[in-house]
């Protein structure tokens, strides 16, 4: 029809040439561009380094899969607590319909996985949260799952691997999000009264009620370079104190310094840093 010719001749006139900012932009799923340094990748090479940035060490968010694939002996795991559902107490609004695009998303029931697998041989109880899921926020699902992760790993004498990522706790569950905190903590001190090992990994973020509990709490604390670690934003401690922050306050190497960690360790290097130290605890649990 000729209206039709009329309509295809203007859309095509009216095409520009793209803008810089288009060119830039890349094709998701193929590439991946460092947020940090700019540099362009295959996004299949950046998963072969544990999606680390090449040029400068940029580490980039990973899923609780990807996690636990990168962490495990040829990727088995045996998760526990699977059907674990969150609830929403308070009614909430919106909560539930957030939790299910959040379950769709992921393709995961809440923003912890827990289980267990081996190490280098050595068995393991394992957490991994995933800051997809609701920002990887604790509520009461997260901090049960946590919580009875810990009760395991006394009852089978595995020391427990936790590997945070999160923005808090939940406000959609109120109080029930801030007593996770008690829960979790007090989980780990019977861990600690049985002599059984937790070791905590601190991620980019691990923020909030989160950061004030159970991932502060490991006999040794590891974070990722670079990793945001605290509990309040920077702006709201400004405000407070009326001081300006140093610039490098709240990440993993500003706490090292700082004597809040133990350890920063690299991506590439933390699965065989985790080996070294299930090996040099196993001695002792043998010789009990
Ligand atoms: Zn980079």
């Amino acid at each position: 029809m000729l209206k039709d010719l009329f309509k295809k001749q203007r859309k095509y006139a009216t095409i520009t040439m793209p803008s810089e900012q288009a060119k830039r932009e890349i094709p998701e799923g193929i590439m991946q561009k460092c947020p940090k340094c700019g540099t362009i990748m295959y996004a299949k090479e950046l998963e072969k380094n544990l999606k680390v940035c090449k040029a400068c060490g940029y580490h980039f968010s990973m899923s609780a899969p990807e996690r636990i694939c990168a962490t495990v002996d040829e990727g088995r795991f045996f998760e526990y607590d699977v059907d674990m559902l969150s609830e929403d107490p308070l009614g909430f609004p919106d909560y539930r319909k957030k939790l299910k695009s959040d379950m769709e998303k992921t393709n995961l029931n809440e923003a912890v996985v827990t289980g267990e697998g081996t190490i280098g041989g050595y068995p393991a109880v394992i957490g991994v949260m995933d800051s997809r899921f609701r920002m990887g926020s604790m509520g009461s699902v997260v901090g049960e799952k946590i919580a009875r992760a810990a009760e395991r790993a006394v009852t089978k004498r595995y020391p427990f691997i936790l590997f945070s990522a999160s923005g808090g706790a939940r406000m959609q569950e109120g109080v029930l999000s801030l007593m996770q905190m008690a829960k979790t903590s007090a989980a780990l001190e019977r861990m600690h009264r049985e002599k059984v090992l937790f070791i905590s990994v601190l991620t980019n973020p691990t923020t909030g009620g989160v950061s004030a509990s159970f991932a502060s709490l490991g006999d040794i604390n590891i974070a990722e370079p670079g990793a945001l670690i605290g509990f309040a934003g920077r702006r709201v401690i400004e405000q407070t104190v009326r001081q300006k922050l140093p610039e490098d306050f709240q990440t993993a190497e500003f706490l090292l310094k700082h004597g809040q960690l133990d350890m920063v360790v690299p991506r590439t290097e933390l699965r065989e840093m985790l080996i070294r130290l299930l090996d040099l605890h196993s001695y002792g649990r043998e010789h009990e």
